[in-house]
């Protein structure tokens, strides 16, 4: 264990709302100590693994979510960012300076902004775990993984019926063969305009009332079983993937119940602010956000966090 440091604030997670509140806090003289993660995801968070970002603002031609993530971490480094490349694995916040404990390092810190993001979620099927077919034909991310040439001219399933399941299988119809949004009610969760882009599209069908009870194949995805809830049926279908989009869930277990979080682990914050229970402890991004969990409703969130802390540091006499 490296010898413990002192901060003004130190940042948890690498994505857009941990690089925006670098930014902020690194022009506003803080010297922020930013903990990018290592073995917990890609530092850069969930656009590492997106192709093309054509919804973030300034980039009219779109932009690689990798690439804008590196242009974040360029810019938090160019104004002073310290950022260490490991893991936070707990967090001390029963006393001030609060104290954050990184695989090599730790750090007392006089307030920290929690930005860790949120991971897509994985459903317990039989074939559809690590050692079946999980990476071999089942993946959680279909823009990550959908053009890869196992899928090409095959038929492929999406489960859930969010907006996240709709626009996956939409993605998908321009590599697959026929795209099955495979949901377990009778109605998709996803918005309208989502909804119409999903009922009317010639490659999207839906099985209605269903789930996939088992994943086969052989070095990669064959088949997949699936039974309707309501008559019991079972029938099995042909398959080259099999795509989880049911949801996300908060990288909010490291910080142990020390800040309170909503039942669903996301991370409360007071309405309109990132303050969370704790003075001098912030919250920005998904990890907080279930709702809109965007890139640049992230980025505006750790913005909006690097300012509380700065003017509440400033304000409490803390030596900026
Ligand atoms: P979501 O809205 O929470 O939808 C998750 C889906 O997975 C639901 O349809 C849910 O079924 C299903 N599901 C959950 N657990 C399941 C299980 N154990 N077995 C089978 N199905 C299960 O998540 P999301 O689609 O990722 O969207 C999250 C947020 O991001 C939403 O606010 C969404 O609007 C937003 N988003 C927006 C866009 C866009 O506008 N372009 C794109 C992606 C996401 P039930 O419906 O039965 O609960």
């Amino acid at each position: 264990m490296h010898k413990a440091k002192d901060a003004k604030l130190v940042i948890i997670g690498s994505g857009p709302a941990g690089y925006t509140a670098a930014i902020y806090a690194a022009r506003a003289n803080l010297n922020p100590i930013l903990f990018e993660g290592f073995f917990t995801g890609p530092a850069g968070g969930q656009l590492m693994t997106t192709t093309e970002v054509e919804n973030y603002p300034g980039f009219p031609e779109g932009i690689t979510g990798p690439q804008l993530m590196d242009n974040f971490r360029k810019q938090a480094l160019r104004f002073g960012t310290t950022i260490y490349s490991e893991d936070v694995t707990r967090v001390e916040f029963s006393s001030h300076p609060y104290h954050v404990i990184g695989k090599n390092t730790q750090v007392m810190a006089d307030s920290v902004i929690i930005a860790t993001g949120a991971t897509a979620n994985r459903l317990d099927i039989p074939g559809a775990g690590e050692g079946e077919f999980w990476q071999k034909g089942v993946t959680a991310c279909a823009v990550c993984d959908g053009a890869m040439p196992i899928f090409r001219n095959k038929p492929l399933f999406v489960i859930g019926g969010g907006d996240s399941a709709v626009e996956e299988a939409t993605y998908l119809t321009k590599f697959g063969s026929i795209v099955y949004l495979v949901h377990r009610r009778d109605k998709l969760r996803a918005s309208k305009i989502m909804q119409d882009r999903a009922l009317n599209h010639p490659k999207i069908k839906i099985f209605w009332d269903s789930v996939i009870t088992l994943v086969d194949g052989d070095s990669v995805v064959r088949s997949v079983t699936i039974k309707n809830l309501k008559t019991h049926a079972e029938s099995t279908h042909d398959a080259g993937g099999v795509f989880f989009a049911v949801g996300h869930t908060p990288n909010s277990g490291f910080l142990q119940g020390q800040v309170e979080l909503h039942d669903n682990g996301y991370i409360k914050v007071f309405p309109g602010t990132c303050k969370t229970s704790l003075d001098l402890v912030y919250a920005a991004g998904d990890v907080q956000d279930h709702v809109y969990r965007q890139a640049v409703s992230a980025a505006g969130s750790g913005c909006m966090a690097a300012i509380e802390a700065e003017r509440e540091l400033s304000s409490r006499g803390f030596s900026l």
